[in-house]
């Protein structure tokens, strides 16, 4: 039996859970399933919810684990067509504006899952039923092993299997770490992309309009690691800077910048 505290919660060094969690989790499960994607109408946000927040209340939030939330997985089983998956690193914005232009495109923030949770915090306390709103475990100065990166970890590999077909992803050309090992794209995507089910990684590497620098392009030797990693697993790499498609999206917002107006 646990009985209230009079003592609240030890304080962490990253953000607290963020107010009104649960009542945002249920509202975007509904605007997903009854408005966006409508194919997803049969889905339970009631119990979804409820997988969601049993995933991690009254438990330690330096000991979440995969399995925490695999009753959320299967409740959120989702089936993306072949060549539509598209993944990212240090360009969140960019590759969001994209599928939001190409509809039959998804970034793992279009599935479900993704967008129930994106931008949310969210931990518990092994001592409460309740939510912790003050502070939560911060991932690099507390524990690796929070619920909130312990979750993007096991949607984000989820993901990554199911990918069929011809891949995308877009990566930022204009900061120093376009390919990342040890980011999600790097440290978990890439090497549960199945070989054989999936053709080809496509890799767009973005250049910021106006940005002073190009840190790297298709040619850099970051690229290199990148093209390694995916050889070594038997699936084929490509490689484009400055992709059209995408390169529009940027030129919205400068159509005045010389690289938009040739
Ligand atoms: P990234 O380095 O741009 O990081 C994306 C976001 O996740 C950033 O806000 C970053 O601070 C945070 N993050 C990264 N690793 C973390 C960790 N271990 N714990 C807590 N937060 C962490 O890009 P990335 O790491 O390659 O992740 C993007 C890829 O992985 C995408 O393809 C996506 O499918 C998936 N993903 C999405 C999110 C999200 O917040 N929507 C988070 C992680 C991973």
């Amino acid at each position: 039996l646990m009985w209230p505290r009079a003592t609240p919660p030890r304080a962490w060094n990253g953000t607290g859970s963020t107010p009104h969690f649960s009542e945002i989790v249920l509202g975007r499960c509904f605007t997903y399933t009854q408005l966006l994607r409508p194919e997803l109408g049969h889905a339970d946000c009631g119990q979804i919810g409820k997988a969601f927040t049993n995933a991690f209340l009254s438990k330690d939030p330096c000991h979440s684990s995969e399995q925490d939330y695999q009753l959320l997985l299967k409740l959120t089983s989702q089936t993306i067509p072949c060549h539509s998956s598209v993944f990212w690193s240090k360009s969140t914005q960019l590759a969001h504006l994209y599928t939001r232009v190409r509809q039959d495109m998804f970034t793992l923030e279009d599935t479900l899952i993704g967008y129930i949770a994106d931008g949310l915090n969210w931990c518990g306390d092994a001592g409460s039923y309740e939510m912790n709103y003050q502070s939560c475990p911060h991932w690099r100065k507390d524990c690796i092993n929070n619920p909130v990166s312990v979750f993007w970890d096991t949607v984000s590999k989820r993901f990554a299997e199911n990918a069929c077909g011809e891949v995308q992803v877009v990566l930022n050309g204009s900061v120093s770490n376009t390919f990342d090992k040890n980011s999600t794209f790097g440290r978990v995507e890439i090497h549960n992309l199945h070989p054989g089910k999936v053709s080809v990684l496509k890799a767009w590497v973005m250049h910021d309009i106006g940005g002073v620098y190009s840190y790297h392009t298709c040619s850099s030797p970051i690229i290199d690691d990148l093209k390694f990693i995916l050889s070594k697993r038997n699936i084929s790499f490509t490689c484009e800077d400055d992709y059209r498609p995408i390169k529009f999206l940027q030129c919205v917002k400068s159509p005045e910048d010389s690289s938009c107006r040739k």
